[in-house]
């Protein structure tokens, strides 16, 4: 049986990983089919404390393998199929084999939300993206329109990042005004490069027959009137999506389905702990997903301690 199964690669699972391992816990951890999590799909992250330069993102969370594993982390691609709480153990089926552990960090990150359509999925990473700051910069977006799709403070952040690239930047939001804090809305309203479309949502990502992002069609709801942008790419920011589709009925979970913590990384299943994105869709920062790991890595730890009391 193991004392620490963490599920999740990403800065939460690989701070918890590294704090477990320096308690001797020799925990289990579970890459899921992301290992390194989020941050691997970015550039260069500027704002982890302790790098003046900025670091690679992949080299980030490689580090952090390394540095759990020097401890005695077990690393394990894996994916976690199913999960069991209602007993003691607690199980895991993780890629159809049972894993008994004691006590569980779940660390299992979020994703992009998608906007669901058909095209989108067809032109990903041929135009369409999720993250500006990853791929902004790219040579085919440079002095070309670009598209954001979105009303929050991501949506805001990446179309004013855009503007360093493309010629123009069309802001498509469902509603007339913008969930964005003021500032954020200020800024972006403010920035002539910024062409909001309100009232509207794409319809269609074109060109699927070309295979590269060449413009949306766009609709606006209240007048139901079609147009066509021309643009070389899609960026959406439309929220994220925690990963938290095989916990559901098993561990409370808030409506958008972030598992809830009950007082540091508790949830409400005893020897089950959580950390980083897949419980927090305020701060969702790297560092903050960090403390978050090491935070439940200490709460395992003493839960483990008292129960050998
Ligand atoms: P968000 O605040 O949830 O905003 C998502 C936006 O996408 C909303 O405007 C929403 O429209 C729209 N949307 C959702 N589903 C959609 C769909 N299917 N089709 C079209 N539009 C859709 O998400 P976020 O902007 O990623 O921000 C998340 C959190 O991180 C927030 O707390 C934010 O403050 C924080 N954040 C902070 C910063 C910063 O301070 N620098 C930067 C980024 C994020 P509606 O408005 O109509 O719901």
């Amino acid at each position: 049986m193991e004392k620490v199964v963490i599920i999740g690669t990403g800065c939460a699972g690989l701070t918890a990983a590294l704090y477990t391992a320096r308690a001797n816990l020799n925990p289990l951890v579970l890459t899921g089919v992301s290992p390194g999590g989020l941050l691997t799909t970015t550039s260069i992250v500027e704002n982890f404390p302790g790098f003046p330069e900025g670091i690679d993102g992949t080299e980030l969370m490689m580090r952090m393998q390394k540095q759990a594993e020097r401890f005695g982390a077990r690393i394990k691609f894996g994916t976690v199929d199913a999960v069991d709480f209602s007993k003691k153990p607690h199980v895991l089926t993780v890629d159809g084999e049972p894993v008994e552990a004691e006590t569980i960090i779940i660390a299992s990150g979020a994703g992009h939300r998608h906007l669901g359509l058909d095209s989108e999925a067809k032109l990903e990473r041929k135009g369409v993206t999720y993250c500006a700051t990853c791929d902004g910069a790219f040579p085919m977006f440079r002095n070309q329109p670009l598209v954001v799709v979105g009303g929050g403070d991501s949506a805001c952040e990446e179309a004013t990042y855009l503007t360093r690239f493309g010629s123009v930047v069309y802001l498509i939001h469902r509603r007339d005004s913008l969930r964005a804090s003021q500032i954020m809305a200020e800024r972006t309203l403010n920035n002539p490069k910024i062409k909001p479309i309100w009232d509207s949502v794409v319809t269609e990502v074109l060109d699927v027959a070309q295979d590269k992002v060449t413009g949306v069609r766009v609709k606006n709801i209240k007048t139901c009137e079609e147009t066509l942008i021309d643009c070389a790419g899609l960026f959406v920011a439309i929220g994220h999506v925690p990963n938290t589709q095989i916990f559901a009925g098993k561990i409370d979970m808030d409506e958008n389905g972030y598992i809830t913590r009950k007082g540091g990384s508790e949830t409400n299943v005893p020897g089950v702990f959580v950390a980083g994105d897949c419980s927090d869709h305020v701060y969702r920062q790297a560092i903050t997903a960090a403390g978050m790991g090491c935070a439940a890595a200490i709460d395992a730890e003493r839960y483990l301690a008292s129960l050998n009391q």
